[in-house]
């Protein structure tokens, strides 16, 4: 009991000579850091001073921090956008944890150029830490994506912590305190996060990369381009591209920014263009956003140069321009009927919808929560994977579409063919009936319509090839009419010719039912072949032919005019030897032996 109390004096004499040794400790309330808490914001307590020329020593800035000339963070807000000179951060803390000796201060902004940490202990020892993305990523106390210090916090004392950030970058200083522990657990969280997002961004880069290489599509292209140079940006806000791929170039940290932040537009815009098929459904939007990727173009090649002040602020603001261009071009080729716009129309609402999210974040206006926090990431992913689907559903349209017209052409090319086909055979057909009718016209004497002489030689050969096959007997008959030359003489050779025409048709009449092949043999004469009949046979048909002409005479006009015939026999037998001439003499010879016996009669060849 007793040696308690004592212990109690001696402490409470202890922190006098302490306040009275060293006034500045006893300026402003140490943070305590009280067992069990792991992490502690800082932003609540910190109190800072703009340096604006950057040209306060560190004696100077501790001067002003005893001397009560820090203030405190306007609005407890630890953002002050791009500024010029050097910020200078101080707040006190305690360490009331006996089981934590170590902790960790964090800059949760990766992007910061240079960040220096001053502690002064109580005994008066002062340490110094560098960091920042202008510095060796491996100088770090954790190799880690936002700068950290580690820190030894006696038990009980406090120390001071004064921090100085200057950077081309925005001036923000969420400063946070960890445990070993508390920090392992909150940036293994944010880990699998960064990977979940980061797995979805390079399955869908290389699923869309094969795709590209398979059909060659424009957009495709774009789309790659763009999920790459999107990934890039949010990898650099993230401080990933320090720690994985420029760890040795201070520069790219700074200018990676505003430089992958117009690749990403410009790729975004491109592929809105070719998706959209801007060109051919909205010419007056396509050359709206030609003059939004002309200025990507333009700004991301003056990045190199500007100041970061300017050109990332300007990209950034440009960006929601960008968006907002690609929104409305999308809405008007939707209005036009275009349904693919529709998936592209959700993809940039979600963007929208999580760039907003963070946004009312940021300002105070929504809840912190595991959506609005990582608004843009979850908004971008969901955009990304939207975009990829409606690539796929557009392929799917294209190719219907392209289906259907060849389905269409074809359709009517073969309706062509047919209606060709039938007029092609048609033509023939006509064709075949003209060749008919020349044919037929070649065989025929134009004045009788009989056979003429000429046609009578060849179908006569065939008879008689028949014949002695088939060992049939082959009649044939030379018909002459009787001084017609006086007829002509007396009438006219009209009326001669009306003679000819009716003398024909009577002959023929009377041969029709013997299958028989009548010619005119020229003038006045005609020739029959009757297959088949013997002598009597023939000698019977002949002497009908001759009743034939003689039972009444040709009416020609007011005339009637008696017409007779001197006939001819010759009957072939089957084995008959010698050409056709040679019968046709035969048969001639038994004509002009009827002219003798007196006309009008028939007379057989012998
Ligand atoms: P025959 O009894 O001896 O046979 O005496 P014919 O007068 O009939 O014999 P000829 O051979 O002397 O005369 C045949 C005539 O037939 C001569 C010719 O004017 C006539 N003739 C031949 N072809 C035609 C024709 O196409 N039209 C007309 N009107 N007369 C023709
Ligand atoms: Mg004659
Ligand atoms: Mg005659």
């Amino acid at each position: 009991m007793v040696a308690t109390r004592a212990g109690r004096h001696r402490l409470a004499a202890w922190l006098l000579m302490t306040w009275l040794l060293m006034p500045s400790l006893a300026l402003g309330q140490a943070v305590e850091l009280v067992a069990g808490v792991g992490t502690l914001r800082l932003s609540p307590q910190v109190r800072y001073h703009h340096d604006a020329m950057a040209v306060d020593r560190v004696e100077d800035v501790w001067r002003r921090v005893d001397g009560a000339g820090m203030t405190p963070l306007p609005g407890g807000n630890d953002t002050f956008g791009f500024q010029p000179g050097a910020f200078w951060f101080h707040v006190r803390v305690v360490n009331l944890d006996p089981q934590e000796p170590r902790w960790l201060l964090v800059q949760e902004y990766p992007l910061s150029d240079h960040v220096d940490l001053y502690v002064r202990h109580a005994d008066g020892r002062t340490l110094h830490h560098a960091g920042g993305d202008h510095r060796a990523f491996d100088a770090r106390s954790v190799r880690y994506r936002h700068p950290n210090m580690a820190l030894d916090l006696p038990l009980g004392t406090p120390v001071d912590l004064l921090v100085r950030v200057q950077s081309q970058s925005s001036m923000q200083v969420p400063l946070q305190l960890y445990t070993p522990k508390a920090f392992m657990e909150v940036s293994r969280d944010a880990q699998l996060a960064i990977g979940l997002y980061y797995g979805i961004m390079l399955a869908l880069f290389f699923y869309n990369l094969v795709l590209w290489l398979w059909l060659r599509d424009a957009s495709y292209f774009w789309y790659l381009c763009h999920v790459t140079a999107f990934g890039l940006v949010l990898f650099t806000l993230n401080g990933l591209g320090f720690e994985y791929l420029w760890p040795e170039s201070p520069w790219l940290a700074d200018h990676a920014v505003p430089i992958s932040i117009c690749l990403a537009l410009v790729a975004m815009l491109q592929f809105s263009r070719t998706f959209l098929e801007l060109p051919r459904r909205w010419p007056a939007g396509n050359r709206m956003l030609l003059a939004l990727i002309a200025f990507f173009v333009l700004l991301g090649l003056a990045s190199v140069w500007l100041p970061l002040r300017i050109s990332t602020p300007v990209a950034s603001r440009a960006v929601l321009v960008g968006v907002i261009g690609i929104v409305v071009a999308t809405v008007v080729v939707l209005r036009r009927g275009y349904t693919p716009a529709k998936l592209l129309l959700l993809a940039w609402s979600m963007f929208l919808l999580g760039t907003a999210a963070f946004t009312l974040l940021a300002f105070g206006l929504l809840p912190k929560t595991f959506i609005t926090e990582h608004g843009v990431q979850i908004g971008s992913a969901l955009e990304m994977l939207l975009l990829s689907i409606a690539l796929g559903h557009r392929y799917a349209a294209l190719r219907n579409e392209n289906q259907r017209i060849s389905a269409e052409t074809n359709q009517r090319l073969e309706g062509k063919v047919a209606q060709r086909t039938q007029e092609v055979r048609s033509a023939l057909m006509q064709l075949e009936e003209a060749h008919a009718r020349l044919r037929d016209s070649s065989r025929r004497d134009g004045l009788t319509g009989l056979y003429n002489r000429s046609w009578f030689h060849e179908a006569f050969a065939t008879l008689a090839e028949e014949a002695r096959a088939g060992d049939t007997p082959l009649a044939l008959m030379m018909i002459d009419l009787d001084h017609f030359k006086s007829i002509n003489d007396r009438h006219g050779h009209v009326a001669g010719d009306d003679c000819l025409r009716w003398a024909a048709h009577r002959i023929g009449r009377c041969l029709r039912p013997y299958d028989a092949l009548l010619a005119r043999f020229g003038g006045e004469e005609f020739v029959a072949a009757l297959p088949g009949q013997g002598h009597e046979g023939a000698l019977a048909v002949a002497e009908a032919v001759r009743r034939a002409l003689n039972a009444e005479p040709c009416v020609s006009g007011a005339l009637r005019i008696p017409v007779t015939a001197s006939i001819g026999v010759h009957v072939l037998p089957p084995t008959h030897a010698g050409g056709i001439e040679a019968a046709f003499a035969v048969a001639d010879r038994a004509m002009y032996a009827a002219k003798h016996n007196g006309r009008d009669c028939v007379e057989l060849a012998p």
